[in-house]
């Protein structure tokens, strides 16, 4: 039985590594799984999906108004495909993700969306949250705060490391400018270590 997943994280936590491995078992196989990728995201060039461990593969590209039901039905008949893996997937839109559905339903094709859950700001990506409606499965991606706590937001920060808090959702420009904390930290906008009070007061004592 074919079915929608919504495998969400927040940033760096291995989601283009999990969908590279993911295409590799298909094709291992002897089985045809298309990868999907957003077209505004063109950090390492057009069409590709690369994950942070240094490895990337081709990639077919959806815009805004792709139908991906369509894109997926061409393929399909030209050549049987087994499964579609759509990477960035917070990028997609209500009726994309109803498009997804559809190769699902439809088409009986499995679909695996990856991606992250919310933005900087800690709202919902469309994509995501249509996801999170619609997904027959949903499967959290962990990764880690420096604190040791599970990630649950993705910040973004200026190049002194602060966190910012306001600008546009879409922010293309390297996994430096994002960094995942807890919520904690998140909220009180803590991207790194910070010394407490005590050890404020050890190091003052040291330098008088
Ligand atoms: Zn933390």
């Amino acid at each position: 039985m074919a079915s929608l997943y919504f495998k969400y994280a927040a940033m760096n936590s291995g989601k283009s590594t999990q969908l590279l491995q993911a295409h590799y078992n298909y094709l291992e196989r002897g089985m045809n799984a298309l990868a999907l990728t957003a077209q505004l995201d063109d950090r390492y060039g057009v069409g590709k999906i690369t994950a942070r461990i240094g490895i990337d593969m081709p990639a077919s590209l959806y815009a805004p108004d792709t139908d991906i039901f369509e894109l997926v039905k061409s393929k399909h008949e030209d050549a049987p495909v087994h499964a579609v893996l759509i990477d960035e997937a917070q990028f997609l839109s209500r009726s994309q993700v109803e498009q997804a559905a559809r190769i699902v339903d439809d088409l009986k094709i499995p679909v695996m969306a990856y991606g992250l859950k919310t933005d900087f700001m800690g709202q919902l990506f469309e994509g995501s949250e249509a996801l999170l409606c619609l997904a027959d499965n949903l499967e959290e991606i962990k990764t880690i705060c420096w604190c040791g706590k599970k990630a649950t937001q993705t910040a973004r920060i200026d190049g002194n490391g602060n966190v910012v808090r306001q600008g546009a959702q879409i922010s293309i420009g390297g996994n430096d400018q994002y960094v995942s904390l807890c919520r904690k930290h998140y909220m009180r906008g803590e991207s790194k270590p910070m010394l407490d009070a005590d050890e404020v007061s050890v190091l003052l004592e040291a330098a008088a």
